[in-house]
């Protein structure tokens, strides 16, 4: 009996092991999928005022965007570069998600309202909220256009057109270098 005893106290013992280890690798693969996950988010550490939560306007000096921003996307926040047309990753970027400014993080744009464009720039119909982005007459260049700037940070984004689709007819052409994308969890 003491035999039979000790062998269904093995058997326990082995059961229990098995159920623990099972259980801990389902917590595993939970973790890789939420690291995964995690992959979607953006961390620019050199950048402490980049949030995709936080709207509360900026107003730093030229010299610490500098400091802070990568080169070109300075040039095109800051000053108003323009990237070359078909060069740019999201000009036909065709991805469920969400665009932000590359900047300061300010939530700007849905994919439902980007639209096939054929300028070579990213183009959205309308932006994602009111307070996204700020117009503002921009004669540069010997033109009258209207320059679309983020607006949490005040950086240039690139520019508005009336000759977007409906509903709103409107084209805001931007610069991919001033966007950050995040696509949709699936
Ligand atoms: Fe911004």
């Amino acid at each position: 009996m003491k035999t039979l005893e000790s062998v269904s106290l093995k058997i326990i013992v082995i059961l229990s092991l098995i159920i623990v280890l099972t259980l801990s690798t389902c917590g595993q693969s939970r973790n890789v999928n939420q690291s995964a996950l995690n992959m979607n988010n953006i961390s620019k550490p050199e950048n402490p005022y980049y949030s995709h939560t936080d709207t509360t306007k900026l107003n730093l000096t030229d010299a610490e965007w500098k400091r802070i921003l990568p080169e070109e996307l300075y040039e095109v926040s800051r000053h108003a570069a323009t990237e070359r047309p078909f060069t740019g990753k999201y000009w036909n970027a065709d991805i469920k998600g969400t665009y932000y400014c590359a900047a300061c993080g300010r939530r700007l744009f849905r994919s439902e309202a980007k639209f096939a464009s054929t300028c070579g720039w990213p183009s959205f119909f309308e932006q994602e909220d009111k307070k996204s982005t700020i117009l503002r007459p921009d004669s540069s260049l010997g033109m009258e256009r209207t320059e679309v700037l983020c607006g949490r940070c005040g950086g240039h984004l690139g520019h508005i057109f009336d000759d977007g689709p409906p509903p709103t007819g409107k084209r805001y052409c931007m610069n991919s270098i001033a966007l950050d994308f995040i696509p949709d969890n699936e």
